[in-house]
């Protein structure tokens, strides 16, 4: 190695060239830059630096590590980092030591960005043009060729390519990173979530921990006036006792001051030791991220990149969330709308902490009246009031929710959701507009437990047993039950088939006769649905006619059977039966329709029936609700000559006062009461006082559901003589009744 040394000394040693007033003004706060020295020969380390000791590449002064052998080399290589250029001795230990460290130093370590610069004392030893490619190896100088002119450009566009590369591969990687934290934080929902993964990013931003915390203005004032009104929205580790508090609780006075700076300066800050990061104006304020690191020049660049990226994700995060709130808040009251009761619900649900959880809606009971009654606004206040009540009542411990016009939703315990403290909520009057408005509820509940469907069956579930506490009776609740369900899903199954079954024309009208018993002649017959299915069942009429009547349907079936009667009637008379009359049944929703006399009026205008022979069967029960409009009805009816008669009568409460001002023709004995005079008894008391009221009120009456001749006797003995009934007759189709009038007239 002597000789080595001997060229080292000739091609290093430039003292004179040492000029002092060269010496470069290096910025002390700049970090320099690492040069690697790996030799066995201690001279050439001393030559090296002595070389290149006070170069100044880009305002960076050179700092120096030094091996002696491969091997020291290597331990060195692993602890330390931030080397930009390795001057490495070919021929060490081994002639080929220099040239493994290299394969050590970019397979090994993956170290890619530092320069190497191999030096070798003779030519002889050179490395094969491939290794000098495969390694990307910088340079290659026999000794005698690094003079130090050699030596200091050498390394310097060594250490500018360095710089390059690192550059590469930081905006690279911080590109990567700042796309993949824009994806990241963009799915974060809430200012709370994105500023914790602020911190989270931009510490991988810079490959490092960084403490620190985000603050913005507690208003939305865009601009604080004071690092005193920032509040601490999100927090690393070290300042979690910060989370949530106004900066002026900040025990620090030099973090308040870089804050202080930041928000007076409209600036971000960067310190030695900390800096504060300014985004403005997102999301209608600003934002401040102190980070408890200095920050290169180059991370400044990154930060930059990352920072005005940030802005646009915070604007949408912003807008996501406004939109969240959109999406799953009720405006009026501020509360969780059904759709956030549905994503809480199935959260339950999943969780499998389900047990003892209940849902209920609570409605509020003659809202709408109230509303009609007082106007919008006051039923927008008093949903607001009961909102508030149920909120301080439930809040903090349960779910609430507005999930339709007056209902409210409640998911929590069995101990809190319970009819009983519901109820309480409503004990006392609301103040309204300074009114005292006392309001109830309905309540329907469903337990979670063993639920087995998902959350929009569960409240739909709800529903079912809310309607079902509706219709029972005001002011009162139901649990959900199994059978609820099954029942109603089989109801709206069916409402499906029958609308389908109306459109397809499946339904059809048979008519039963109506007899005089002492002449055994037909005096008239009663229309009456029937539903054959595409499979050729039949759907009894006490299965459908209640869904046709729910769903509203019944209108427009009601209208065509009201139609048809009226078109067979006609047939009928034209055929010569002059004194038969017809007898129809009309539902309530059918009555109350405000279109429903003048399709009355249609139908027999259009089939020219008479309409004098043409009967409205209504029921008792109708007669009951809302006589007011029952009576004008009835009036008009009676105007255009059509019969009216009250079906299954005794079954409902008609008072006699109530039925004498309904001014009926005919009262129909409920098949019921026939039934009781048989074979053990022919007591038939209510049929028989039933035929005393209608003499009395010197109305007609006939006798439904006769089935025995016995039944016949003893009608007649009552005085009814008119009847219904299996033993004369069952409903029958148009052709039969025909062949059947054919052969009972005479
Ligand atoms: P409803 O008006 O009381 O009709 C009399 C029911 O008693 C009919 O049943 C009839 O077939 C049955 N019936 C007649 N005689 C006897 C008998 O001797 N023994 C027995 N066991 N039953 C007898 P259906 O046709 O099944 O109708 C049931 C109910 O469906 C009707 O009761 C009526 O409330 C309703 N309905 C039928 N068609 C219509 C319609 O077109 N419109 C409306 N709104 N309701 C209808
Ligand atoms: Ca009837
Ligand atoms: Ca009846």
């Amino acid at each position: 190695m002597s000789e080595l040394n001997h060229h080292n000394d000739d091609a290093l040693v430039f003292l004179d060239e040492l000029n002092p007033e060269h010496l470069p003004n290096i910025d002390l706060k700049k970090p320099s830059w690492r040069i690697m020295i790996i030799d066995d020969d201690p001279d050439v380390h001393s030559a090296t630096m002595f070389a290149l000791g006070n170069l100044e590449i880009q305002n960076r002064s050179l700092s120096f590590l030094h091996a002696y052998s491969a091997s020291e080399a290597r331990d060195i290589l692993s602890s330390e980092s931030d080397i930009a250029v390795i001057l490495l001795d070919v021929v060490m230990e081994e002639e080929d030591a220099g040239l493994n460290l290299v394969n050590y130093v970019r397979k090994n370590l993956g170290l890619n960005d530092v320069r190497i610069i191999l030096r070798t004392g003779q030519p002889g030893y050179a490395p094969e043009i491939d290794a000098i490619r495969d390694y990307d190896i910088n340079d290659y100088k026999t000794k005698s060729e690094l003079t130090r002119t050699k030596l200091y450009t050498t390394v310097t566009s060594a250490i500018r390519s360095y710089e390059q590369i690192c550059s590469i591969i930081a905006s690279q990687r911080g590109l990567e990173l700042i796309v993949n934290a824009s994806t990241e934080l963009m799915s974060l929902k809430g200012l709370q979530n994105f500023s914790t993964g602020v911190l989270h990013q931009i510490s991988k931003l810079l490959g490092k921990n960084i403490e620190g915390f985000v603050c913005s203005p507690l208003d939305d004032a865009q601009n604080a006036e004071s690092s005193a009104t920032l509040l601490a929205i999100a927090t690393s580790n070290s300042f979690s006792n910060l989370n949530g508090l106004m900066l002026d609780k900040l025990e620090n006075n030099h973090i308040q001051q870089q804050l202080e700076k930041s928000v007076t300066s409209r600036q971000s800050i960067f310190g030695d030791s900390d800096s504060v990061l300014r985004f403005e104006n997102v999301a209608q304020k600003d934002i401040y991220v102190f980070l408890q690191t200095g920050v290169s020049e180059m991370d400044k660049r990154l930060i930059d990149v990352f920072c005005s990226n940030i802005s646009v994700g915070l604007n949408n995060v912003m807008l996501t969330s406004r939109l969240h709130k959109y999406a799953y808040f009720d405006p009026l009251t501020g509360l969780a709308n059904r759709l956030k009761l549905l994503q809480t619900l199935s959260e339950a649900l999943q969780s499998g902490n389900e047990k003892g959880i209940v849902l209920s809606l609570v409605d509020i009971d003659h809202f709408a009246e109230t509303n009609d009654a007082l106007g919008h606004q006051f039923g927008d206040m008093l949903l607001c009031a009961v909102a508030k009540r149920l909120l301080s009542h439930f809040g903090t411990s349960c779910h609430l929710a507005r999930v339709g016009g007056d209902t409210f939703a409640l998911l929590g315990s069995e101990s809190l959701v319970s009819p009983e403290n519901i109820s309480k909520v409503f004990h006392l009057p609301f103040d309204v507009d300074n009114q005292d408005v006392q309001l109830s509820a309905t309540i329907g509940l469903v337990r979670l437990e063993n639920y087995a469907g998902g959350s929009a069956d569960a409240l739909k579930d709800t529903n079912i047993a809310l309607k079902r506490a509706k219709a029972h009776q005001r002011a009162s609740y139901s649990y959900f039950t199994v059978d609820m369900g099954v029942e109603i899903r089989e109801r709206v199954r069916m409402m499906h088939a029958l609308r389908a079954a109306f459109e397809n024309e499946r339904l059809f009208v048979v008519y039963q006769p109506q007899i005089d018993m002492r002449t055994k002649s037909a005096v008239g017959a009663e229309a009456l649905l029937r539903w054959k299915t595409e499979d050729g069942t039949f759907v009894p009429p006490d299965q459908f006619i209640p869904i046709a009547e729910y769903s509203g349907l019944i209108v427009d079936i009601g209208e065509w059977v009201m139609r048809s009667a009226c078109f067979e009637l006609k047939q009928l008379h034209d055929l010569g039966y002059i004194e038969l009359k017809m007898a129809v049944n009309v539902s309530q929703a059918q009555f109350s329709h405000p279109l429903f006399l003048q399709s009355l009026e249609r139908a027999l205008s259009e089939s020219r029936a008479p309409a004098n022979c043409v009967e409205l069967e209504i029921t008792e029960s109708m007669a009951m609700t809302d006589p007011e409009l029952l009576i004008k009805t009835l009036l008009h009816i009676k105007q255009l000559g059509v019969q009216v008669s009250i079906d299954d009568f005794g079954t409902g409460f008609s008072s006699l006062s109530h039925l004498q001002k309904l001014n009926v023709d005919k009262l129909k004995i409920d098949r019921a009461f026939v039934n009781e005079i048989n074979e053990t008894s022919d007591e038939g008391s209510i049929a028989k006082m039933i035929v005393q009221l209608s003499k009395s009120l010197n109305i007609k009456v006939i006798a439904e559901g006769v089935e025995t001749e016995r039944q016949a006797q003893t009608l007649m003995s009552f005085g009814c003589h008119l009847a219904q009934g299996y033993l004369y007759a069952r409903p029958l189709t148009k052709d039969d009744l025909r062949s059947w009038l054919a052969k009972s007239v005479n």
